[in-house]
């Protein structure tokens, strides 16, 4: 929020703002534009369309709010009925309640309506809202749509649509509706859209949609922001609930949020928090609107400490001083793992990342390096044993069968050279000889081959942090009883197949 633009010296003001909205921004505590608002401001108030890249935390909201308000503010007309004058798309029902919250604030001197439509909340309320008309709809596609189909909605008369987090969208599957959405406006009508990452799918909507938009990039590509303070443990996978653990037990944690690839794994996460007296709770696409609002309200308000979230359920939730954000699991989508850390750093502050990569996750740790192209902090917890395993969910790639074949006939043509030679000489190659010691295991039975080596070597002493070699029964010594802290080796850990993100199984996606 440093990053001032000189011709902004004087804040707001010179970009020609209403004098209403101006006061909203005072009273807010903002006293010059972000980069992503300088930049992106005088186009959107020329009424050009916009794409811009920029990360969540840079103040893109306000972005696009201060222009469909100013415009509001100078033309003020009632909405027809059914109609919105500006749509909002965003991906998850958080964000756009967040949204709507930002323009009641930056609009609070002005007389407008703003309205959300999402899932997970009754039709009634939302289709009396609309009955009205509506200046600014905030909306999820997938109940959009809903009201779209029946007649609620009629988008005939929105001059301008803003699509918040599209790259977010796409990942939720809503790239048909956001296309379907927009052949049911006006032609002539203002699109910004806004995104984090540019993959090409987003990149041709916009040249489907887009006219002749201003481009606007705030930070480079993909890059992590750069006051987040980033780190990785590689620890076995049963290392990972003491490690968190004791993570989050440390005294710089003002605010946590906790990510687990599943559902699943956010609940029983929480559950390890909560047994070990850490004020956690979750929020993911299983749990009622009714409770995710509890759940944000509480961490909000500091009653809660920990937030463990899945990736759909936390993007762009703008929740002020969360000093560390812990990947428990790391994503399968590099960009997940950009949205995810820019929890942190918001608003000016910097942040602590942390990740925890077992060696199923090496391969995602990669693909993340490679996208925001910095190498991050390792710290290694399996004293330079970890092996890597085939993703979660993944098959292991199985000897080929030309090569089984072909070792069959060295074995064979071993034995005979062997044969009547000293007993008990070398016999047939080890089994485990194949490449990375997992050739036979699916993804999901691999944990028993962790060290790889032929014949599944350990490290003597045990500090090889694999399966079946840590402490006995599950409980290492715990730290300051002269032995290292262990992270791993607690036998029998449900392996975790469920990789696939939460928005598959449906056949239309729905907001998570
Ligand atoms: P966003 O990227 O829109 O989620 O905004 C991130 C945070 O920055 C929010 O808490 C905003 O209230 C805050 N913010 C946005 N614009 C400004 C500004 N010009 N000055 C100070 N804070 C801002």
């Amino acid at each position: 929020m440093t990053e001032i633009k000189d011709e902004f010296k004087d804040g707001f003001k010179d970009l020609g703002l209403h004098a209403s909205i101006l006061k909203a921004l005072t009273e807010e505590g903002y006293e010059s534009p972000t980069p992503i608002q300088a930049k992106s401001i005088p186009p959107m108030m020329a009424g050009r369309d916009v794409v811009g890249i920029a990360q969540t935390g840079t103040g893109k909201t306000a972005a696009f709010v201060l222009p469909l308000l100013n415009k509001m503010a100078n033309n003020p007309s009632r909405p027809t009925s059914k109609c919105c004058k500006a749509l909002i798309l965003a991906p998850t029902r958080e964000l756009a309640a967040q949204i709507v919250e930002s323009v009641r604030s930056y609009g609070v001197n002005m007389r407008h309506s703003v309205t959300l439509i999402v899932g997970g909340a009754k039709m009634g309320p939302q289709i009396r809202a609309m009955e009205r008309g509506v200046d600014i709809l905030v909306a999820t596609p997938g109940r959009l749509e809903d009201h779209m189909q029946q007649g609620y909605v009629n988008l005939s008369q929105t001059s301008a649509i803003v699509l918040d987090e599209a790259d977010q969208m796409m990942d939720l599957g809503f790239m048909p509706a956001m296309r379907r959405i927009m052949t049911k406006m006006p032609k002539k009508r203002q699109t910004m859209l806004l995104s984090a990452t540019m993959p090409k799918q987003i990149r041709s909507l916009a040249n489907d949609f887009l006219h002749n938009p201003a481009e606007i990039s705030v930070a480079p590509q993909s890059r992590p922001i750069e006051r987040i303070d980033q780190k990785v443990y590689l620890v076995d996978k049963h290392g990972k609930r003491d490690l968190l653990k004791d993570l989050l037990s440390a005294s710089n944690v003002e605010r946590a949020i906790v990510f687990t690839r599943t559902k699943h794994g956010a609940n029983k996460v929480t559950l390890n928090l909560g047994k070990a007296g850490l004020s956690a709770a979750a929020i993911h696409g299983n749990k009622s609107q009714r409770q995710r609002e509890k759940t944000l309200a509480g961490f909000r308000a500091g009653e809660i400490t920990i937030l463990v979230a899945t990736d759909i359920a936390a993007r762009g939730i703008d929740v002020d001083g969360v000093s560390h954000v812990v990947n428990y699991e790391l994503p399968n989508i590099p960009e997940a793992y950009v949205h995810r850390i820019g929890r942190t750093a918001r608003a000016g502050k910097s942040g602590i990342a942390l990740s925890l990569c077992d060696g199923s996750e090496l391969k995602f740790l990669r693909d993340i390096e490679r996208l925001t192209k910095c190498t991050i902090a390792r710290e290694d917890l399996c004293d330079g044993e970890m092996v890597e395993l085939p993703p979660p969910g993944q098959k292991a790639n199985k000897p080929r069968k030309k090569v089984a074949v072909a070792r069959i006939q060295l074995e064979g043509e071993l034995q005979k050279l062997t044969k009547g030679r000293k007993r008990g000489g070398r016999g047939k190659p080890n089994g485990n000889a194949s490449a990375n010691g997992n050739a036979s295991a699916d993804g999901e039975s691999a944990g028993n081959q962790r060290n790889g080596k032929p014949g599944g070597n350990r490290k003597p002493g045990g500090k090889s942090y694999g399966r079946g070699n840590g402490r006995p029964g599950g409980n290492s010594g715990k730290p300051g009883q002269g032995q290292k802290r262990r992270f791993g080796g607690k036998p029998g850990g449900k392996p975790n197949g469920n990789s696939g993100g939460n928005s598959g199984g449906r056949n239309r996606p729905r907001a998570a």
